[in-house]
């Protein structure tokens, strides 16, 4: 609320699921949490009237009709709010009207201000219980990658791959995948998002895995890039090289540093290397309960990294129509430096 103060409201509305998720515990669809006056109020529908009081423990829960983003703002007019900030990203133009109307005419005018994110700005910096269980989620993402690897073979098809692992995440406690699952093998390793399709993997080259568990609400995220065959040179070089990019910007993780520091350093490496061309993407993302959230480890970004916060790190290189490499670790910033959560698989130099 402090923030919400700064922003000149006496009242914040939140309706994006992961933020009504993180204040409440409450994971329905349909939720939205009144904060003003050091009240917080849960507004769901009938759909959840008993898994809305099993989750968010010790809250006050009110089950009403249609939108809960309606019904809560027409608990804060009538409790004495002046200015009620919400989520300008997350609220459509339809949903702003009707939150308009369920204020009365001489109270609507400046009632509902926009903000920015004010809950996402939270979820950054994660406390021990949110890191304790992204450990758990990395470390399950890990296990399965290193069970996938008998997978991975040549004429395998890459949409069958994903599909042993997905199996492997549910049958291991994951609630879901984190994102489509990228299986790129051959030249199709050269598109930075390449869903796994109907290809199959080549007798020789590169298959780049990307994939994330959601375990306890939290996300994974890791790739590693394996040869299958012998490898040439270039192939060698050009790993190696991404490899050093990602050190170097792990090395460079640590409290104060400015995230675009952290992105000039892997990209510094592949510079050297002549492959800075080929790194098309930023160095990396925040993790948490939505697969990208702040801070955004990207060129320019001058927000500094804080203790807490779970970012990953994954430089890749891709030359278009021959083969593509991506390593990809989630790290949680420390006091002095990082913990690696993804290390339990390595990312090593790998020939199938
Ligand atoms: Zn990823
Ligand atoms: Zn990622």
């Amino acid at each position: 609320m402090a923030a919400a103060r700064a922003a000149g409201v006496d009242a914040l509305l939140v309706t994006f699921a992961p933020d009504v998720r993180y204040l409440t515990g409450f994971t329905g669809s349909s939720g939205a949490v009144a904060l003003a006056g050091g009240k917080a109020v849960l507004f769901t529908d009938g759909r959840y009237t008993a898994q809305a009081k099993a989750e968010a423990t010790g809250m006050r829960v009110v089950v009403g009709q249609g939108s809960a983003a309606v019904q809560a703002v027409g608990w804060l007019a009538k409790a004495g709010v002046v200015r009620c900030g919400f989520d300008a990203a997350q609220t459509t133009v339809t949903a702003l009207e009707a939150m308009k109307k369920a204020v009365p005419a001489k109270q609507r005018r400046g009632f509902l201000a926009p903000l920015e994110g004010p809950v996402a700005k939270l979820r950054e910096v994660k406390d021990a219980d949110e890191i304790a269980q992204m450990r758990r989620a990395a470390a399950l993402g890990c296990r399965l990658f290193g069970e996938l690897l008998e997978y991975l073979e040549p004429g395998a098809v890459e949409a069958e791959v994903a599909l042993a692992l997905e199996v492997k995440a549910r049958l291991a406690g994951a609630e879901g995948m984190s994102f489509e699952t990228i299986v790129a093998s051959g030249a199709r390793s050269s598109l930075p998002h390449g869903r796994a399709s109907a290809a199959k993997l080549p007798r020789r080259g590169f298959v780049v895995l990307d994939f994330g568990v959601v375990l306890g609400g939290y996300c994974s995220d890791m790739t590693r890039t394996v040869h299958l065959g012998r490898a040439g040179r270039r192939e060698r070089a050009v790993y190696d090289s991404v490899l050093e990019a990602q050190a170097a910007a792990l090395a460079a993780v640590r409290p104060g540093t400015a995230c675009g520091d952290v992105d000039e350093a892997a990209r510094a490496v592949l510079r050297r290397a002549g492959l800075d061309k080929a790194f098309s993407h930023s160095t990396g993302h925040g993790v948490g309960l939505e697969i990208h959230e702040g801070p955004r480890i990207a060129a320019k970004q001058t927000q500094p990294l804080q203790p807490g916060m779970v970012i990953t790190i994954e430089p890749g290189v891709y030359l278009e129509g021959e083969f593509g490499i991506r390593i990809e670790d989630t790290a949680v910033v420390t006091e002095t430096g990082c913990e690696v959560l993804t290390r339990a698989s390595r990312k090593q130099w790998m020939e199938l």
